[in-house]
Order: C-alpha cells, then sequence, then structure tokens
C-alpha cells in the first residue's frame, strides 16, 4: 500500500529531446541535492526514459514515471509500450487517463480500468487523471462529472490494486490555460473525489490515498494549493520543462 505522501510529479507531454531531457535533470539534481520535502516523480516521453533512468541512480529519491501504457503484456499493438516493458526500464510511476488521451485517443474508462490493473500488477503506481472540462464547470455538474469518471473506473477494483494508485484532479479547463483552479476550488473537488473513494470503497482506503491537483500550476499559486487539506500533491505540465519552475514549485512543499 502507497502512504499518503505528498508527491509532486513533472509530465514533460511530447517535449524534450535525449540530450533535452538530460540537460533538464542534470539541473534538477545539482538543485534538489538536499530536497526531502516529498516524492518528485519525473515522466518524460518514451524516448528519453531509458537515459533519464541512468542519469537518475545517482539520485533515487527523484523517481521515473511514463506518460501511458497499453494494457495487454505483449503482441500485436504497434506503437504501444506494455507495463513490463515500463518497469524494466526503470519506471515507478504511469499517468493513466490524462485528459489528452481521452480527448485525442478516445481513451474509455473501460480501457483505463484495463491500464490500470495491467499497471498495479506489473508493479507500477499509476497516477489515475479525472477533471471535468469548461462546459460542465459553468453549469455546476462538475461533481457528477467527477463521480461518474470515479465510479466508471474504480468501481469495484480490488483493494489491493486501488491501494496503489494516485489520484489526480485536472480540471479539463485548468490544463496548459494559465488558468488553475482556486485553492477553494481544488479543495472542493479533492474533498468530493475523497468521499466518492468512502462510499465507493470505505473511509480507510479513501482517507489513505494520495491526492494530486493539476492544472496551470506555477511557482506562483503551489503554495497555496499544496495548503489545501486534501491537496497532496501536484502534477505539473508547462511548469516541470524548466528547471528553475520546477524546483521552485517544490520548494514550496512544506
Ligand atoms: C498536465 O498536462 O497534466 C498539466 C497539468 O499541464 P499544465 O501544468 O501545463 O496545465
Amino acid at each position: 500500500m502507497r502512504a499518503r505522501t505528498k508527491i509532486v510529479a513533472g509530465n514533460w507531454k511530447m517535449n524534450k529531446t535525449v540530450a533535452e531531457a538530460a540537460s533538464l535533470v542534470e539541473k534538477l539534481q545539482k538543485q534538489l541535492a538536499s530536497f526531502s520535502g516529498c516524492e518528485v516523480v519525473l515522466c518524460p516521453p518514451f524516448t528519453a526514459l531509458a537515459s533519464v533512468a541512468k542519469l537518475l541512480k545517482s539520485t533515487p529519491q527523484i523517481r521515473l514515471g511514463a506518460q501511458n501504457l497499453h494494457p495487454a503484456p505483449k503482441g500485436a499493438f504497434t506503437g504501444e509500450i506494455s507495463a513490463s516493458m515500463l518497469r524494466e526500464v526503470g519506471c515507478q510511476f504511469v499517468i493513466v487517463g490524462h485528459s489528452e488521451r481521452r480527448r485525442y485517443f478516445g481513451e474509455t474508462d473501460a480501457f483505463l480500468r484495463e491500464k490500470l490493473l495491467a499497471a498495479v500488477s506489473a508493479g507500477l503506481h499509476p497516477i489515475f487523471c479525472v477533471g471535468e472540462d469548461l462546459p460542465d464547470r459553468e453549469a455546476g455538474r462538475w461533481p457528477d462529472h467527477l463521480r461518474s469518471q470515479l465510479q466508471g473506473v474504480l468501481h469495484a477494483l480490488p483493494l489491493p490494486v486501488l491501494s496503489e494508485i494516485v489520484l489526480a484532479y485536472e480540471p479539463v479547463w485548468a490544463i496548459g490555460t494559465g488558468r488553475n483552479a482556486t485553492p477553494e476550488q481544488a479543495q472542493e473537488a479533492h474533498a468530493l473525489l475523497r468521499q466518492e473513494l468512502e462510499r465507493l470503497h470505505g473511509q480507510s482506503i479513501a482517507s489513505r490515498l494520495t491526492l494530486q491537483y493539476g492544472g496551470s500550476v506555477t511557482p506562483q499559486n503551489a503554495r497555496e494549493l499544496l495548503a489545501q487539506p486534501d491537496v497532496d500533491g501536484l502534477l505539473v505540465g508547462g511548469a516541470s520543462l524548466e528547471a528553475e519552475s520546477f524546483t521552485s514549485i517544490l520548494l514550496s512543499v512544506e
């Protein structure tokens, strides 16, 4: 079972060549040499995983994550990568259900559930993303949307699977837009997610899961977001691409 520890992850998306990735990791390693404020996870593109894994051997406190996986163990799935391949290359985490995957690649709840199961059985911690789009936020339908995303993927999942998951609340309208959820909005959504987890799986697991917020996190807003009682960490896109901004976000962790 994962402990409910603070965790900040950087999702590099489709950015950074192998050389650029190495340069970013080397800067982070220098700046974070004595940092122990939270778990740190870097999620480079697939092409840079092996080289980043090699660099991270000297700083095991910075962990490696992937941005996606295929649920099958192997086979005729051109262009895809399995959970055990990610483990082999040194990943401990994998992002599942990012809104860009749902939107551009049509990933459904049933498929995401398979991915979660495959990830956990290979020993990976999935960072499972949920979040409403702007029309649902503006119409006040966000609680129903979040409940349905949780229920659609997590219903009746065995507790040993569930307990390895990190849940990330990523409102779609906040991703890459420069418009973050306010700390109050983030707290309200996280509290609702915890309540729904409790309804689905019981109080014990709901209180022990780590909930991250993601969506236009910057060095300016990180501290206030992290100060919310149900915000246990951050998933950072754009601001994780530069060592200075990512480090300064990490330093906001109490
Ligand atoms: C993300 O893509 O997970 C994300 C939160 O992006 P950004 O921080 O750029 O909004």
